[in-house]
């Protein structure tokens, strides 16, 4: 290991946490509330591009962009130079007060750059959790209909109706019920642990079950991840969206496209969505990467879907924040000037290559997935498909010791997620991945 250790990018100097880290991890567990976690309690002052550096002087690559935010790096110059240039001039007014130009100018990016080629519109927010209250909200507005279906594996937030939403009870949902009624669950296209079946044969299950459960003319919206986070980077079987959507559009149904985690060139496209030929939501709820890392969310959709509300309906104090939505635009337009899409593309065979290589070395690991700079790996008890958390948490463990950040992800907890910003160096994003193979090597 002690050439990547001396390695510039990467450097630990003292035990992780370090002292001063230690410190501060004290002093917050008297201040702060225990149900705010902390994955990695190692206090970060300062980060550019791949690099994350502590309070210790610690520098470790990161692998997980703040879950998918900083997509286009960290302190990212385009986005440094447009929040200083929006903060010194305007902070806030509220939109729906007195409106300003940042946030129609990101509605109009979105509206052009989201799958569709129908004519669109958006509203901002400020949490993806309160993008997706918002398109289900619009969708029950625009169609009448009260109910909604999503998706074993799922996550969509820790609101009230997210929680009832996400798949998972333990930890998102423990202890918070009652939780928002209509919303049902059915099966996801999870191809690792569904066998053989095909995309359609997916779709027909969830289908059966929304017709013999829910009933179509009860039904607003289906939401989807159209390549999960949380869950584990569960990439569904070809074919499933498109007929899930054809059902849908047959039957009144909208699609609404949860684009929270994989969208924002994320995984090579645009959108997630535009990977399956001929899928086409209604709506898509946007957040995380979409303003390097300033708290923005948006909802875009078919504009006569968008224009169902009245006045007043939609909006919030803070959503379509100008500092936010400058920060937005910024990134939007650095993604369609090229160059960020084509980065995602050539990250995904690096990740595939050397994660493939280490699955052939070590039975421990039952699948490599994922598009773009959205890679998972999924472990499982070798020549067995049961889950492994613990050789997770060590993996996790390994990687946190010697200077890469990873984050776990699954509903069983046994897969690790590779999310990096696509600043990341190949140099980086290999040395990161030596990192990974020693401490799947140690196990
Ligand atoms: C993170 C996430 C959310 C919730 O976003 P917050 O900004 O944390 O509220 C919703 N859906 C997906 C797919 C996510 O990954």
């Amino acid at each position: 290991m002690s050439d990547v250790l001396t390695a510039q990018s990467r450097k630990i100097v003292t035990a992780i946490p370090g002292p001063i880290s230690q410190q501060m991890h004290q002093h917050r567990m008297t201040q702060v509330g225990f149900g705010v976690g902390a994955t990695l309690p190692v206090y970060i002052d300062h980060a550019h591009g791949a690099i994350l550096t502590d309070v210790d002087g610690n520098q470790f690559i990161d692998m997980g962009s703040g879950i998918g935010v900083t997509t286009i790096g960290h302190t990212n110059e385009g986005v440094v130079r447009a929040v200083t240039e929006q903060v010194a001039k305007l902070t806030h007014t509220l939109f729906t007060v007195t409106p300003y130009a940042p946030y129609v100018e990101l509605c109009e990016i979105l509206n052009r750059v989201t799958p569709g080629s129908f004519a669109k519109k958006s509203a901002l927010f400020n949490s993806g959790a309160e993008a997706v209250e918002n398109a289900v909200k619009i969708a029950r507005k625009f169609t009448g209909r009260p109910d909604i279906v999503v998706f074993d594996h799922a996550y969509h937030g820790r609101t009230n109706l997210t929680m009832a939403m996400n798949f998972k009870i333990a930890p998102y949902g423990n202890g918070f019920g009652p939780f928002a009624s209509g919303v049902h669950h059915v099966p996801m296209s999870y191809p690792f642990r569904d066998g053989n079946i095909t995309g359609q044969e997916a779709a027909t299950r969830a289908i059966h079950y929304i017709e013999k459960r829910v009933g179509a003319a009860q039904l607003a919206a289906i939401v989807i991840e159209p390549i999960q986070g949380e869950g584990g980077f569960i990439v569904p079987a070809p074919g499933f969206l498109k007929a899930l959507s054809d059902w849908a559009h047959a039957n009144g149904v909208l699609v609404i496209a949860d684009e929270i985690q994989a969208g924002v060139a994320r995984t090579g496209k645009m959108f997630a969505s535009m990977h399956e030929e001929g899928f086409e939501p209604d709506m898509v709820t946007i957040a995380k990467g979409v303003a390097g890392g300033m708290p923005i969310s948006a909802v875009t959709g078919r504009a006569e879907i968008m224009d169902s509300p009245t006045p007043g309906q939609i909006g919030g104090t803070f959503g379509g924040n100008p500092v936010a939505a400058a920060a937005g635009v910024a990134v939007m337009r650095q993604i369609e000037a090229g160059g960020v899409l084509e980065r995602a593309q050539a990250i995904e065979p690096i990740l595939y290559s050397r994660l493939e290589a280490m699955k052939a070395a070590h039975p421990v690991i039952g699948e490599v997935r994922g598009r773009g700079a959205m890679i998972a790996i999924e472990f499982v008890e070798p020549g067995t498909k049961n889950p492994n958390s613990a050789a997770v948490d060590a993996v996790v463990k390994f990687c946190h010791q010697n200077g890469v950040l990873v984050l776990n992800a699954g509903t069983f907890g046994n897969v690790i997620r590779f999310l990096p910003p696509l600043a990341i160096t190949d140099a980086q994003l290999n040395e990161a991945m030596d990192v990974v193979a020693a401490a799947i090597a140690s196990l």
